[in-house]
């Protein structure tokens, strides 16, 4: 659980839909079906991928739009960049907190 240094979610009230997030950095963050962007954990760097989207199934689940994500470190940069360039200014950068991980992770 150590080693992380950032935490990252999407208020999507204010999610435009455009996607701009998942093309910066396509391993953090996903377009739902409803038009709105979510934050996941992807396989490659936490070993199962989680989609934060509230949906039921494997490798779907918590909390939707309350649902925060781990970053791994090699992507930090591409999430600050995803933040500065969201048109909706709804990414939302927090310090890691071991008591956000999803729950099961
Ligand atoms: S860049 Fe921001 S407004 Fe655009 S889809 Fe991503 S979270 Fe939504």
């Amino acid at each position: 659980m150590a080693g992380y240094k950032m935490m990252v979610w999407i208020d999507q009230d204010l999610c435009t839909g455009d996607g701009i997030c998942e093309e910066i950095a396509p391993d953090v963050f996903e377009g739902r079906d409803d038009g709105l962007w979510v934050v996941k954990e992807e396989a490659r760097y936490f070993g199962s991928t989680l989609v934060f989207d509230d949906a039921g199934g494997d490798g779907h689940g918590p909390e939707g739009p309350r649902g925060v994500a781990r970053v791994p470190d090699s992507l930090i940069e591409d999430v600050i960049e995803s933040a500065e360039e969201c048109p909706g200014e709804c990414i939302m950068i927090e310090p890691f907190n071991e008591a956000l991980v999803a729950e099961g992770r």
